[in-house]
């Protein structure tokens, strides 16, 4: 038995030696979700030119040392125009009308919001050749980027095992990738264990239950960036689950639901003893899911459907290769909660993320807590309200079953195991439920 953070630390540190497989190309928006395979560099200056940032006037701000002051309106620039040399430029004592996005002529040195303007004849619509009386001072370089502030042509701006999202795809269209590389999503296999569980197409018998935690894991597998494999239901029964644990050390990483309590039928840690797996951790002070067991097997585990070699793409040589597990608890909401806290951060390596880190918030607590100590706990809760009135509270639940009482929740209460009562109105970390 092993602490919360102790558990976590050996997991990142087997995360930090695997191996993301093979490369693909895919179209830009396709590759959401997935893990850059490539650098993206600038293709030019970021912004290319000094870019207005807001409506107003190009101006020089030694002009407006003192205001009001009038200034003769030599021009315009709008978006997608560009100033025309000799022509457009700001002399002393001259501004041009600027838009938002179009590129500061020569001379100016800043841009004045027009809501400080006005324009001295209204006549004609055209501010050309006109007068602007200016009421503001504006200080040199204000409401302009310069060219090459955001980034230098040539600049790295998103690193090979960049996680894709909408900002980093922003990026990637910017520099005009149409298309990106990626790299595949780790195969992570999914086996329930249980001879009360039965597929969710089935009728269950008065004792039996369906199996939700094939779904609720392959979904999380999803959205950690893998591609879930199901697997069929193994009973409580050595030789078939011997041969599905097989089947599943096939793909990058297995993933187990169930059996690895102290039950008499709590078979998996047994079966995977036989096949030589090597544990890491076999239990850790948390709740829910202290049963939660890592380890993996060697290239030599006995008829492993891989025969235990996998693809090396760092050195493109074929080498045996460590197929990691989880055995995680068979409790719904202790498979949910084990799984985002230690089977996440292996998938995400797999897929070629770089480590991500867990993001606690902080919260007012609403009612008042009392618990054990001993354990870590990650009690589903509900957080309400908004900035400053921003607090949250325990979901109702009858323990670590109790799906429904997750479904409500959207987050957890994360309680340190010194502590056996929090009062209301304390700050609590939150891990939020991700998706
Ligand atoms: P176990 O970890 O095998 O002792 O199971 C703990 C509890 O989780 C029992 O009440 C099981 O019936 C339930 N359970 C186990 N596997 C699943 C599953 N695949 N889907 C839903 N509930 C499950
Ligand atoms: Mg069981």
């Amino acid at each position: 038995m092993v602490s919360f953070e102790e558990a976590r630390h050996l997991v990142e540190q087997h995360a930090a030696g695997v191996y993301p497989g093979e490369v693909e190309t895919v179209d830009l928006l396709a590759g959401l979700g997935r893990v850059l395979a490539e650098g993206t560099l600038a293709d030019r200056d970021f912004p290319p030119f000094a870019r207005a940032t807001r409506d107003g006037y190009a101006v020089r701000a030694a002009d407006l040392a003192e205001v009001p002051a009038r200034l003769d309106v030599v021009g315009e620039v709008k978006a997608g125009a560009w100033p025309e040399p000799g022509v457009s430029s700001v002399g002393p004592g001259q501004a041009m009308a600027i838009m938002t996005g179009a590129p500061l002529p020569t001379g100016a040195d800043a841009v004045v919001m027009v809501e400080y303007t006005s324009a001295i004849d209204e006549a004609t619509e055209k501010s050309v050749g006109k007068l602007v009386e200016v009421r503001r001072s504006v200080s040199r370089g204000e409401n302009f980027v310069p060219r090459g502030a955001e980034a230098r042509a040539g600049q790295l701006l998103l690193d090979r095992g960049c996680p894709l999202d909408h900002a980093s795809i922003a990026i990637a269209a910017s520099v005009g990738k149409s298309r990106v590389q990626v790299f595949r999503k780790p195969r992570v296999a999914v086996l329930s264990t249980g001879d009360e569980v039965v597929e969710i197409d089935a009728t269950p018998g008065p004792a039996q239950i369906r199996n939700s935690n094939s779904y609720s894991l392959a979904a999380q597998v999803q959205n950690a960036g893998g591609e879930a494999v199901r697997l069929a239901i193994a009973p409580d029964e050595r030789r078939r689950l011997r041969a599905l644990i097989e089947e599943g050390l096939g793909c990058d990483l297995l993933l187990l639901t169930g059996g690895v309590s102290m039950g008499k039928y709590d078979l998996v840690e047994q079966v995977l003893g036989e096949l030589k797996a090597e544990f890491y951790f076999t239990g850790a002070e948390i709740q829910p899911g202290r049963p939660v067991v890592f380890g993996s097997c060697g290239a030599d585990t006995p008829g492993r459907a891989d025969g235990g070699c996998a693809a090396n793409t760092r050195t493109g040589v074929s080498a045996p290769h460590n197929k990691y597990f989880f055995g995680l608890p068979g409790n719904p909401v202790s498979t949910m909660v084990t799984f985002e806290l230690f089977a996440r951060p292996m998938i995400e390596a797999l897929a070629g993320m770089t480590p991500q880190r867990l993001i606690f918030l902080r919260a007012r607590l609403k009612s008042e807590i009392r618990t054990k100590t001993g354990l870590k706990r990650f009690l589903p809760a509900v957080l309400s309200g908004e900035f400053e009135n921003a607090e949250v509270e325990l979901a109702r639940w009858q323990g670590s079953g109790d799906i429904a009482a997750l479904a409500r929740a959207n987050c957890y209460v994360v309680v340190p195991p010194d502590r056996e009562r929090i009062e209301a109105g304390e700050w609590v970390s939150l891990l939020m439920r991700s998706g």
